[in-house]
């Protein structure tokens, strides 16, 4: 059983109707219906307006993947919140970072960098899978298309990506690492590109499948309680 935690800020949805049509339920249960699909994942959601953002210990406790979205609000999630996520990363819980995520507090701590990048609205996508040998690659094809997206434009101020699984080129000339892992303590973090509130990209089979893929690959494989520092007895009398 896979127990996965779908966050997002819930804003876009309140005040665009264009997004609220998209979303009837929040952008969080259109990616978290993606996940249903599988009999042994666990799905949860989790919302901005919820007492401690919906990430209190006891919740994230009981998450082995936290998936996240967010946007205009990112100043709006506490730094207390940021604390008690990162910690559990550092500590094994995957996260998977959707999107407008880059600029979230919780990525930017983590990479350690500004994840800053460039962006112009509506091109054609074209995704390619650069590592296909990476399980969040299987099952998907060599290059797929997303109709509608918004344009992310490199540089991406990120640090070099630990695994580089997925390179998008878009109708407008630009390309951007669109699918990228990193490694924080005992956790695992993938970052991926598309998922603008507006775009297509949420229907595209290949995308749902990168979704429950990204899942799996970022489930904790060890976790530990605490981060610490502790004394070891020396092994030989030297
Ligand atoms: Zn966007």
């Amino acid at each position: 059983m896979l127990r996965i935690t779908v966050w997002n800020e819930n804003l876009h949805e309140k005040e665009s109707p264009e997004v609220a049509a998209l979303h009837p339920n929040g952008l969080h249960e259109t990616v978290a219906a993606a996940l249903r699909t599988e009999e042994d994942f666990v799905v949860r959601t989790a919302t901005l307006d919820q007492p401690e953002c919906g990430l209190s210990e006891e919740v994230l406790a009981e998450t082995d993947v936290l998936f996240w979205w967010g946007h205009m609000g990112h100043d709006r999630v506490p730094d207390e919140v940021v604390d008690r996520v990162q910690d559990h990363v550092l500590r094994g819980m995957g996260l998977v970072v959707l999107h407008s995520g880059h600029f979230s507090k919780i990525f930017r701590r983590l990479c350690g960098t500004p994840c800053s990048l460039g962006w112009h609205d509506d091109a054609r996508e074209r995704v390619f899978t650069v590592n296909p040998a990476h399980p969040i690659a299987q099952g998907i094809p060599a290059h797929f298309e997303i109709p509608n997206e918004e344009c992310y434009c490199e540089p991406f101020a990120i640090p070099e990506p630990d695994e580089l699984v997925f390179l998008a080129w878009f109708s407008t000339g630009e390309v951007f690492r669109a699918g990228c892992c990193f490694h924080r303590g005992y956790g695992r973090i993938f970052y991926f590109q598309p998922g603008h509130e507006t775009a297509q990209s949420f229907g595209v089979p290949a995308v749902q499948q990168i979704y429950r893929n990204a899942a799996r690959w970022a489930a904790p494989v060890k976790q530990v309680p605490e981060i610490d520092c502790p004394w070891i007895a020396p092994l030989e009398q030297g």
